[in-house]
């Protein structure tokens, strides 16, 4: 048996940069689930399929492989056997994997993958329906948010340092978009899992973050 952490929420409350650092600490493998709805989105928009048809949808969920490898421990996403990963992190492929992860086809083809990885070994899996959908019996369930506007500031500094101009209410109205989507959709809505513990990250620091789903961690552990 494996022991598995689920860490959901909504876009930009800092779950890759948490994930990452616990599965360091515990010797896990992260797992990205966003990146394989991103190399999905990369698909769908190289064939020109809109997200709003379903046919061509689930037609294009028998076409397009993704399978996912790891290179010096980073999470690596391949699509028909070529790597994606330096592709995924647009805002059009972003919008693009909102649009489309509501269709059931195509979160059955993800979320069974997701499943076989955490099945292989320990993992720090985030998302926004593990710990209620895809990990029901994950070890520790984190629902990790922040204000939307500390989450806009955030990505506006990121997108600064990597040399990219924007507007923070530009960035606030797309955060507001997304956590619409995520959290209103149909299939495997953004919701807290009954068992989940939420953490509010809006006034921590990343390393207060890290430490508090730790201790959550090495409690249930010893239960
Ligand atoms: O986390 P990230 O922003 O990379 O995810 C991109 C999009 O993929 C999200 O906005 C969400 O709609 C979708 N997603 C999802 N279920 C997951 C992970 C991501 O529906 N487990």
């Amino acid at each position: 048996m494996t022991t598995n952490i689920a860490i959901d929420g909504p876009a930009g409350a800092g779950k890759s940069t948490i994930a990452k650092r616990i599965a360091q600490k515990l010797s896990f493998i992260y797992v990205d689930t966003g990146a394989m709805y991103r190399a999905m989105a990369v698909y769908l928009l190289r064939q020109k399929i809109s997200a709003q048809d379903a046919a061509k949808i689930e037609e294009a969920c028998q076409s397009a492989d993704i399978t996912i490898t790891y290179e010096d421990g980073e999470q690596q996403v391949l699509l028909n056997g070529e790597n994606v990963t330096g592709l995924l992190r647009s805002e059009e492929v972003g919008s693009m994997a909102s649009a489309s992860a509501p269709n059931q086809k195509v979160r059955e083809k993800l979320t069974a993958l997701q499943k076989k990885l955490a099945r292989e070994a320990d993992v720090v899996m985030d998302g926004r329906d593990i710990g209620s959908k895809v990990l029901p019996d994950a070890k520790v369930k984190i629902y990790l948010t922040a204000s939307v506007r500390t989450r806009a500031l955030r990505r506006c500094s990121q997108l600064e340092k990597e040399g990219v101009q924007v507007s923070l209410e530009e960035i606030e109205a797309d955060i507001q978009k997304r956590d619409e989507l995520d959290k209103n959709r149909e299939n495997s809505p953004l919701i807290q899992a009954e068992d989940a513990v939420l953490v509010d990250s809006s006034e921590m620091t990343i390393d207060e973050v890290v430490e508090t789903i730790l201790t959550i961690y090495r409690q249930r552990e010893c239960t």
